[in-house]
């Protein structure tokens, strides 16, 4: 059994609120949301954080964030707007580490983030 948290979620040992999922992604509701919408798209893959990703990584990469686009547009947030936010490491707050992008849409996100 996997000791990474998202590969058990993956592999259904984990319940979780799954959104969409495909041969390389899934999408999941984040457990502790932080917007109306906060849906994290995760490769199948393990991939640590983006400090390990490779040049083949680069189109899964590219598909997680039309996935974020995709399900911002289905849930009727693409015109309002969105945030799509990769953290890497201590300092931005990663605490899951296999790579996972947030999308949070649904109210007014500020800037600078925290
Ligand atoms: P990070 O802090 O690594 O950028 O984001 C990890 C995210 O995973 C957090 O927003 C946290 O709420 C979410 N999370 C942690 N454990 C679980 C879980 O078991 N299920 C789900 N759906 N989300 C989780
Ligand atoms: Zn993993």
């Amino acid at each position: 059994m996997s000791d990474c948290l998202f590969c058990r979620l993956i592999a259904g040992e984990i319940p979780a609120a799954i959104v969409h999922q495909d041969d390389t992604l899934v999408a999941f509701k984040d457990v502790n949301p932080q917007a109306p919408l906060h849906v994290l798209i995760v490769p199948r893959k393990h991939i640590a954080s983006l400090n390990d990703l490779s040049t083949d990584d680069d189109g899964l990469v590219g598909s997680m964030i039309r996935m974020a686009a995709a399900l911002a547009r289905d849930g009727g947030y693409h015109e309002r707007g969105y945030r799509t936010v990769f953290n890497t490491n201590r300092e931005a707050g990663q605490s899951v580490f296999h790579i996972h992008l947030h999308l949070l849409a649904g109210r007014a996100l500020t800037w600078p983030p925290g």
